[in-house]
């Protein structure tokens, strides 16, 4: 738990880091997208397709 430079997204299954200026905070927590701070609701995919965290 160090919040140094890069950290991970706050979404459960996100892998994603989130790089400074081009992040989102929502409930004083660092997400990669604004798809992971809405915890997915619309069913979008976050910034990586590669990553699976979405529904
Ligand atoms: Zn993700
Ligand atoms: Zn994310
Ligand atoms: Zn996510």
């Amino acid at each position: 738990m160090s919040t140094s430079t890069t950290s991970k997204c706050a979404c459960p299954d996100c892998q994603c880091e989130v790089r400074p200026g081009h992040h989102v905070v929502k409930n004083e927590k660092d997400y990669c997208s604004e798809a992971c701070a809405d915890g997915h609701k619309s069913g979008e995919g976050c910034c990586q397709n590669s990553c699976h965290c979405h529904g």
